[in-house]
């Protein structure tokens, strides 16, 4: 039976090993069972499920995986956890650990051998130094994802999740909801984790779209103008885009394909939607087709 999450458990298994938390490692292990019901039932965990969980840490969230999923398998960095996850797993004959970076893993291929290539579900307690690079890693790199459900600080949640005109918006909210519709399914305030952060965390369940909910030519070079308008989030898209180093366009013919969207040459890449980044790209993605012919 899952028991970890209480948190004389906790303290036990960490004072039977002796383990010290690594900072570096973003380590803040949950000890709320309330909280890790509620990441299982919205991950909807099911006994037909692959599920990758990253970071399992002492093994709680993972106790209660292997008890709701067909298969875990589970990647941890810290090789200090390795004996202490051999002993807490030790009742369950469905959970594989990993000990390795998971930024290192080759994730389509653990997708391949452990579900068939069939869509995995991804559920954590991020790091929360790296929970950008995971995320982008994990949709980028096309693994085959039903849903991703995570705990994130708190801020970064909200910027995944809102839309053009507020502070937070930017290039992971386009990214992740071009990818993805972003839930937040619960906020979490710092004492529900060993140690304590000092920051406020919420869980979020990302839910894979079968087709991405705009159509555009280029993909990367959409990606290209999301992430150069927002490096220079005060200046006006003309310039920004501009400036870029790795794109190559005039301010004349971005202010040209401005126009033909009928957005004013001035506007700042914040308030443009997703729809409108995806325009503007087609726009000049025929610039470039139209010099190299
Ligand atoms: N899942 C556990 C829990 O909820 O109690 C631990 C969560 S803790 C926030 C993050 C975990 O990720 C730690 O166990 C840490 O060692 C591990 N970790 C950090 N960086 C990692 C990386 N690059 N690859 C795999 N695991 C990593």
């Amino acid at each position: 039976m899952a028991t970890l999450g209480i948190p004389q458990n906790t303290i036990a298994v960490l004072q039977k090993y002796n383990f010290s938390f690594q900072k570096k490692f973003g380590q803040n292990f949950l000890i709320d069972t309330h909280v890790l019901e509620k990441i299982i039932s919205s991950a909807d965990v099911t006994k037909e499920d692959f599920v990758l969980e990253i970071g399992p840490g002492i093994g709680t969230m993972t106790q209660y995986l292997a008890e709701h999923a067909r298969k875990v398998v589970a990647v941890e960095i810290d090789k200090a956890l390795i004996p202490i996850l051999e002993d807490t797993l030790k009742d369950y004959d469905n959970v594989r650990v990993i000990n390795e970076d998971i930024l290192k893993v080759d994730i389509n291929k653990l997708a391949l051998e452990e579900n068939n290539g069939q869509p995995i579900k991804v559920v954590a307690n991020l790091p929360y130094y790296i929970t950008t690079p995971i995320i982008m890693g994990l949709f980028e790199s096309h693994v085959p994802i039903s849903s991703i459900t995570v705990m994130v600080q708190k801020e970064v949640a909200d910027r995944m999740q809102v839309g053009p005109g507020t502070k937070d918006y930017g290039a992971l909210s386009l990214a992740v909801q071009y990818y993805a519709k972003p839930e937040i399914v619960a906020n979490v305030p710092p004492n529900c984790f060993m140690p304590r952060p000092n920051v406020g965390s919420a869980v979020i369940r990302l839910t894979r779209h079968e087709k991405p909910p705009v159509l555009v030519k280029d993909e990367k070079l959409m990606f290209r103008l999301i992430r150069a308008s927002f490096n220079q989030r005060r200046k006006t898209l003309t310039n920004g885009l501009n400036n870029a180093s790795d794109l190559s366009f005039s301010k004349e013919e971005v202010a040209q394909a401005l126009e033909k969207m009928e957005l004013s040459p001035t506007i700042r890449g914040e308030a443009l939607t997703l729809e409108q980044f995806a325009k503007l790209s087609d726009l000049l993605v025929t610039v470039h087709a139209e010099c190299v012919q």
